[in-house]
């Protein structure tokens, strides 16, 4: 109820303001060709317009021409306008059923509110100017102040609103809402608005269409830009989900396909390794499943911390893993894979079961193989030698690196443990 009364008293306020003043300042022809590039150009906005939803109410956050029309027409010809404007878009909605539930009272709100800011900077345009035109830039550094004057009186009565309403609880949170506001849309109004009005003083009607369709391209590109970037972020998380292994978070198969292709004729030396933790069927048997998977997560981060960015680490299994390790030496791949081989052996993976802390020791297996991508070898054989090393590694006693250089041609075999 309060609400109501506060919005009628803005609406009857901004009328009696409009009545008392009386006269439109342009002659009627001109009167209504603005009118009607104002009302064609805000329909075409329409859809660019930002819509917010803020408590009960949706607030829209399209530029505002209403200071030009105010300061061209004055107070009454500002009215006319906004009844004019703020209804048509009232029946569209309603003929849309996209209207708010108080589309009406809203729609009221508007015009008041506009009307009675607009008025205002009208009344301060006509006492401020005279004092401001010798100044450099003056004509435009009075506008801008109007467009402060206008946003924080609007401001002014939203607060109002909301504090009736509810949504808004603290001084905190009234504050808040004031500087969301954007300076940048403070500032686009404010060109717009001023030169619309100089312009239109001089009938300049191709040159008032131009600005239009300039403020509008520009906006229309800008949402497009902003629109482009918003799907390709989606498709980039999409694309990351689906290539994350769930448990782990390391990568999974489908990525390792793709990897693989990428990789196949790099012509990089590269070290591929197929890795498996030893007898895992006795910790699922022994604890549960829940402890074994803590344990595979284990094993995954034990893995990842030893690997650089540009190396590559896929679960391509229940406890199996496949590495890529990117511009090292068979050396190197052979000193880090041992490394990582003591850390498992020496780090017990800490965890409950039964309500009792137990640790959990563990090792693992290692087949590398090593050769230089781009040749007669494909990754895809490369990735079997590997297995095949993993075999042997367990074959001979599990918890050991078997490793093969491909790129130097012996059928050695090098075992490490
Ligand atoms: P080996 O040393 O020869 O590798 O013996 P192993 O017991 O590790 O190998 P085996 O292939 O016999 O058993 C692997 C077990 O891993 C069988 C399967 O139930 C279990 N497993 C597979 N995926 C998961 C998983 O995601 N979570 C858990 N907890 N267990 C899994
Ligand atoms: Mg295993
Ligand atoms: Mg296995």
């Amino acid at each position: 109820m309060r609400l109501i009364v506060f919005i009628i008293s803005i609406f009857i306020v901004s009328l009696t303001v409009a009545v008392f003043y009386g006269e439109i300042l342009v002659d009627s022809s001109l009167f209504f060709k603005a009118i009607l590039l104002y009302w064609l150009f805000s329909t075409l906005y329409s859809h660019l317009t930002i819509v917010v939803k803020k408590g009960k109410l949706n607030m829209d956050y399209g530029i505002s021409y209403g200071l030009s029309f105010g300061l061209l027409a004055g107070p009454l010809g500002l009215f006319i306008f906004e009844f004019v404007q703020r209804f048509i878009v009232y029946f569209n909605r309603k003929y849309s059923n996209t209207a708010d539930p108080d589309e009406f009272l809203h729609t009221f709100y508007n015009i008041g509110a506009f009307t009675l800011n607009n008025s205002i900077a009208f009344f301060l345009f006509q006492m401020l100017y005279p004092g401001f035109q010798n100044l450099p830039f003056g004509f435009w550094l009075l506008i801008i102040i109007l467009v402060i004057t206008v946003s924080l009186l609007s401001d002014l009565y939203l607060i109002t609103i909301f504090t009736i309403s509810k949504d808004i609880m603290s001084i905190k949170e009234a504050i808040d809402f004031i500087k969301s506001r954007s300076i940048l849309d403070m500032g686009k109004t404010a060109f717009s608005n001023g030169l619309l009005f100089l312009l239109l003083m001089e009938q300049q009607w191709e040159m008032v269409i131009a600005l239009f369709l300039l403020n509008y391209l520009v906006s229309r590109s800008f949402l497009f830009k902003s629109q482009t970037i918003q799907h390709k972020l989606e498709r980039d998380r999409f694309e990351q989900m689906a290539y994350t292994d769930f448990l782990t978070t390391v990568y999974n198969r489908t990525y390792m396909d793709k990897i693989m292709q990428e990789l196949n004729n790099s012509g990089e030396c590269i070290g591929v390794i197929v890795s498996d933790i030893d007898t895992f069927k006795r910790i699922n048997d022994t604890y549960n499943h829940a402890v074994g998977d803590y344990v595979i997560q284990h094993y995954a981060a034990t893995l990842q911390n030893n690997l650089q960015e540009k190396d590559c680490l896929i679960r391509s299994g229940g406890e199996e893993f496949t590495i890529f390790l990117r511009h090292r030496s068979f050396q190197q791949c052979v000193e880090l894979l041992e490394k990582i081989r003591v850390e498992v052996e020496c780090s017990p993976v800490p965890t409950e079961y039964k309500s009792d802390h137990v640790a959990i020791n563990y090792t693992a297996s290692f087949g590398l193989y090593y050769y230089k991508t781009g040749g007669e070898t494909e990754i895809k054989r490369a990735y079997v030698y590997a297995d095949e090393l993993l075999l042997q590694a367990k074959e001979s006693g599990k918890n050991r690196v078997t490793a093969k250089n491909g790129t130097m041609n012996l059928p050695l075999t090098s075992r490490f443990k």
